[in-house]
């Protein structure tokens, strides 16, 4: 099991603050986007695509921290933009850490080497690289030659140095299975904690909108990749979001337990629809109308989504409320 103990219990015990107080919508993750800047161009992407005087803009630490203040969820997911192109991101990080929160900073890592002086090691801290294939694969899906090893260079030095380290991947139409599988077999080599995976999303920005997957396409894909995984592979998510990936249990979407943050403002409804932003947090809750999102609300633009950020949500709250699945999170765990 990828996800730590110290950070498994202290976000069961939120959730279970939030059923006792019967509060009906709650945050797992924030997802914190300080800045849009980035230095890589990848294909797949939304988030580079804005006007220029976005991409200049920064959140300040204090406002990533009122953020988090305000939102109150247990863990903080940093990406970008490149967050390590933020030239106050160790404070960012410092400061979030200092209120308990577990941070997941997301990095193509083409900067971790030379940052890496900037942070402590702490089991509330994990660099989350992206790693999207083997090394052609990967090269190809961020349109530069030569990142893989860079990143791979980057978490043996991170790891070396005590650092916690998972990987971050997104598949696309035509991904290959086996070659994913190289991939998983050769992070887990080099002693990443954990892998962590998710289907593209169809960003109505980016680059190339031919490579999504529909969601037979994403329940085929994760059927195979996923097929008698080997002992050492270990995953930094609930086993119940593998189950919902490969088409073995239906959850609707949870777009509130990943709320987004920008230098824009809370994103309405979540990390992928840019359907306006609010001033706060509270704003966000109370006047998105939440019954218009996820595929059982009919929204065409909900209907072939599996993405990480809206779905493990709802599956980490059901391994959390429901009994029967609670039992087959820990049996899975256990074999
Ligand atoms: S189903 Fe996907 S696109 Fe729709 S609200 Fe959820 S995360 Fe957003």
């Amino acid at each position: 099991m990828a996800i730590p103990l110290k950070q498994a219990a202290h976000v069961g015990a939120y959730i279970a603050k939030q059923r006792l107080t019967h509060t009906q919508r709650y945050p797992l993750t924030l997802m914190l986007e300080p800045l849009y800047r980035c230095n890589l161009a990848c294909a797949g992407c939304g988030k580079i695509q804005h006007a220029d005087e976005i991409l200049k803009a920064q959140l300040t630490p204090e406002q990533c921290w009122a953020a988090a203040d305000e939102c109150g969820a247990p863990v903080v997911a940093i990406p970008g933009g490149e967050p390590l192109m933020h030239p106050q991101i160790d404070r960012i990080v410092q400061g979030l850490i200092a209120r308990g929160k577990f941070v997941y900073l997301c990095t193509n890592a083409i900067l971790l080497t030379h940052k890496l002086d900037i942070f402590e090691p702490s089991p509330y801290l994990t660099f989350s690289v992206h790693m999207d294939g083997v090394r052609q694969d990967h090269d190809d899906s961020v349109c530069r030659e030569g990142v893989y090893d860079v990143a791979v260079d980057a978490i043996k030095q991170a790891k070396a140095r005590g650092f916690r380290v998972t990987t971050n991947s997104t598949f696309f139409l035509g991904a290959d299975p086996g070659r994913v599988r190289q991939m998983f077999d050769e992070m887990m080599a080099i002693g990443v904690d954990g892998l962590m995976v998710s289907p593209g999303y169809a960003y109505e920005k980016a680059p190339d909108q031919e490579h999504f997957l529909q969601r037979e396409q994403t329940k085929e894909l994760f059927r195979e990749i996923l097929q008698d995984p080997p002992d050492s592979w270990s995953f930094n998510h609930s086993t119940l979001f593998l189950d919902f990936l490969k088409g073995e249990v239906e959850y609707d979407c949870t777009p509130w337990g990943m709320p987004c943050y920008s230098v824009l403002g809370w994103q309405r409804p979540c990390y992928l629809l840019d359907e306006g932003y609010t001033h706060t947090f509270q704003e966000l809750m109370d006047e998105t109308q939440w019954d218009n999102y996820g595929p059982r609300s009919g929204n065409p633009k909900c209907q072939q989504c599996m993405v990480h950020s809206g779905f493990e949500a709802s599956a980490v709250i059901d391994a959390s409320s429901n009994i029967g699945a609670g039992l087959r999170t820990l049996r899975k765990a256990l074999v």
